[in-house]
């Protein structure tokens, strides 16, 4: 395996990289640096946790590097050269502490501009001027509207996640900001799959681009524990402190299908002495940045979100994912239980299912390719009778969330060869029996839901 300095990275990348503890690169990071150093455009098929970021960032700072065109400190004025775009603040500001770490020793800058702050502040970092730019869409066109930023030098543009992006309605930016940048750069495009609109945007974007692809996360699953515990529907709550409390997890990251729903848990843990915070797209950024350093610093141990605030929230080796509720997509499953297990750290994910959920289960677990093996928990029984319902989608978040409709359709009658598949030890408590069809368009066609254009939601 090649070394970061083999790749073609110089001394003073290196050096800040082996700060962070990386030995060696990982797979996506051995296929994009050299590609990136050489300045073609490039394709990358990279999901959260393949050391993506560090990926496109470190041959970008490379590249800057070695051809400089800005003052040589960190601190004088200076043009944005390189563009990040990232679908959530969440994002985008992880995406620019990265930068900021891998550049410590280059007299290169960062910053990252998003909405739902000041924008004050931000006007004062543009007039500035940073040589890397990490931005949401709809607050960088805010400031190109109001003549605060100029993009006119920009030599790199990368889009991250930008099947993200797409699924939350910010196409109609993207083209907007691409009008807005000089026609000759590189661009990279980094994107967990790849849909027809993201290859329409590829061809759009890149010219005759290096693709690479590493192993998706669901085939590498295997480093996570993942079990299933059957409960009851109002039985949830009580079940997760519970096992909070006896198995004394000091740091899990809870996800709920609904903002509503987790507000409620987040009340319902407090109840039994449980300190819990929400993080989702109603809260206030303050909010969102206090909960998340609280519970990264270990101050706060229960962490409850919902897909679209969870998105990119990068914690080193998080021991506990739960499932509270099952997501409406199989590709969330393994986002969520993504978060933890990550670079090579073994971690466990638990899900709650009760009888409304086994069809997710079955789909989750055609996905990923294996069952996933399931323990009632004593004290928990579920009723053997118990029916299912619907599942309510209203208060999804993100009026055009991926379960609302937007991406991925899936054949009817997919799990066929689930529900065929041999008994579980506790079948009768846990396993489908008959799924039930809900609304098709929840998870197939474009129909469903309004479509979110032009979209300022998260930027
Ligand atoms: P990302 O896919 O960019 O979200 O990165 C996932 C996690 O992997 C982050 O916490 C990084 O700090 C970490 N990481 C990135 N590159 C490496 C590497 N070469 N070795 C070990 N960890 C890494």
């Amino acid at each position: 395996m090649p070394s970061f300095h083999e790749l073609g990275l110089s001394e003073d990348i290196v050096r800040a990289v082996s700060e962070q503890g990386y030995t060696s690169p990982t797979p996506i990071q051995q296929q994009a640096i050299p590609a990136v150093i050489q300045g073609g455009d490039l394709l990358a098929g990279a999901q959260t946790g393949t050391g993506k970021t560090a990926g496109f960032t470190l041959p970008v700072l490379q590249r800057l590097l070695s051809q400089p065109n800005g003052p040589s400190d960190k601190t004088s004025r200076r043009p944005i050269r390189v563009l990040v775009l990232t679908p959530t603040r969440e994002l985008a500001a992880q995406v620019q502490e990265s930068v900021a770490l891998y550049s410590k020793y280059l007299p290169l800058n960062s910053g990252v501009i998003f909405g739902g702050v000041g924008i004050n502040p931000q006007i004062k970092l543009l007039k500035q001027g940073v040589d890397v730019l990490v931005a949401t869409p709809g607050r960088l066109l805010d400031h190109h509207q109001q003549g605060t930023i100029d993009l006119r030098h920009i030599e790199i543009l990368i889009l991250d996640e930008a099947d993200r992006m797409l699924d939350m309605g910010f196409i109609h930016d993207i083209k907007k900001v691409l009008a807005i940048l000089p026609p000759k750069r590189q661009n990279l495009l980094f994107s967990a799959t790849f849909s027809d609109d993201i290859k329409a945007l590829a061809d759009r974007l890149l010219n005759s681009p290096a693709m690479i692809e590493v192993a998706r996360r669901n085939s590498t699953v295997e480093v996570i524990a993942q079990k299933i515990h059957p409960v009851d529907r109002d039985k949830k709550h009580p079940l997760l402190a519970h096992l909070i409390k006896s198995q004394q997890w000091s740091q899990v990251l809870v996800f709920t299908r609904t903002k509503h729903g987790a507000n409620r848990l987040v009340e319902q843990l407090g109840k039994e002495s449980i300190t819990a915070m929400a993080i989702h797209g109603n809260k206030s950024q303050s909010a969102r940045t206090k909960a998340l350093s609280e519970f990264k610093d270990g101050s706060l141990s229960v962490l409850v979100a919902t897909d679209i605030a969870a998105r990119g929230i990068d914690i080193d080796q998080l021991p506990h994912v739960v499932n509270y509720d099952l997501p409406n997509v199989p590709e969330d499953y393994v986002h969520r239980i993504g978060r933890t297990g990550r670079a090579g750290a073994s971690g466990e994910a638990v899900s709650l299912v009760c009888v409304d959920e086994f069809k997710l289960l079955a789909d989750i677990e055609k996905f990923i390719k294996r069952q996933i093996p399931q323990e009632i928990i004593d004290g928990f029984i579920p009723d053997p009778n118990a029916k299912a319902q619907p599942i309510q989608l209203r208060s999804f978040e993100g009026r055009n969330h991926p379960g609302n409709g937007q991406r991925k359709a899936r054949p009817a009658g997919s799990n066929k060869a689930q529900a065929a598949k041999a008994p579980t030890r506790h079948e009768t408590a846990g396993r489908p029996q008959q799924p039930k069809p809900r609304n098709s368009n929840l998870l197939g066609g474009k129909s469903a839901g309004p479509r979110r254009s032009g979209s300022r939601g998260n930027g």
